[in-house]
């Protein structure tokens, strides 16, 4: 029996057994028979009404292309009959009902494939929008809480700033004698100076001595203000000129009241995220007739 594969050359498009040229296909097996294999086949398996020979697969082709309009435009108005669709049937593959039925089978694979795409793209632009309107809330509470932040840092560093004029000019007696001690100070960083180091030893120190402390090489290191003490003639011009400037640099902040208004107290209050904001997605089962 012959079991020759599909990757056959077509030089050697013959029946290894008999080296006759194929000229039988029995659809039932699919085999490709020569006249003798054909012969031997049907007596073994009575397969006759399978088997199809070339000429008359070729003159039912030819007979297919020239109805081929003429048929189809039948066909499409009948209700397509699948009782006579059988796979095993000798004849199946040129029958007019297997490739309406596959044209029929791929037209509504497309169909459900662009219902697909649709709600694939509904769903994406659902949670689009929802991501949007989520960026957009956020922002509009943190909007204010930020600019507040703002604020309270540049009324820190105000008052920083003042604070260091006071602390400095009570300090200047004192350190009159022993401020060469300071001049050259490796602990004086630039880092140290910034608002986020001095905040850092705001949350640790639990006193204005020990705040001071924490920062008396930098933010409070007094010779870095007394600098230009060389050029007064004594100690005295010099915390009198000290208190000038602090005055001119300062004195807004005195006269209006030191108290800043109370700022507002925000608070986030939330509730459980609210899922019913999220569309109920149905799946419906539609069946889906393949014809
Ligand atoms: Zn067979
Ligand atoms: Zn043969």
């Amino acid at each position: 029996m012959n079991s020759l594969n599909n990757t056959i050359d077509m030089n050697d498009f013959v029946c290894l057994d008999h080296l006759k040229t194929f000229e039988i296909i029995c659809h039932q097996c699919n085999l490709l028979l020569c006249a003798r294999c054909s012969t031997n086949h049907n007596k073994q398996h009575e397969h006759n009404k399978f088997c199809d020979h070339i000429d008359d697969i070729k003159q039912s082709l030819y007979k297919y292309q020239s109805n081929t309009q003429k048929q189809f435009k039948k066909q499409k108005t009948t209700h397509i009959s699948t009782d006579n669709n059988n796979n095993n049937n000798s004849s199946s593959i040129f029958e007019n009902s297997r490739i309406l039925e596959l044209w029929e089978t791929i037209k509504s694979s497309n169909l459900y494939f662009r219902k697909l795409e649709s709600t694939e793209s509904e769903i994406k632009n659902h949670f689009h929008k929802m991501h949007q309107y989520l960026v957009v809330e956020e922002q509009r509470y943190q909007k204010p809480i930020q600019e507040s932040k703002s604020k309270t840092l540049d009324t820190i560093k105000n008052n920083i700033e003042e604070l260091k004029h006071i602390v400095n000019i009570i300090n200047l007696e004192d350190r009159e004698s022993d401020s060469e001690d300071n001049n050259n100070n490796s602990a004086d960083t630039t880092s140290s100076y910034s608002i986020e180091s001095i905040m850092e030893s705001l949350n640790k120190s639990n006193s204005l001595l020990s705040f001071i402390e924490s920062k008396d090489k930098t933010v409070f290191n007094i010779s870095a203000f007394t600098n230009d003490k060389s050029s007064y003639k004594d100690l005295e011009s010099l915390i009198l000129d000290s208190i000038h400037k602090y005055n001119q640099q300062f004195k807004k902040s005195l006269i209006k009241s030191n108290k800043p208004d109370t700022p507002p107290d925000y608070q986030l209050k939330t509730e459980s995220i609210n899922t019913t904001m999220i569309k109920e997605m149905k799946f419906l089962q539609e069946s889906y007739s393949w014809l």
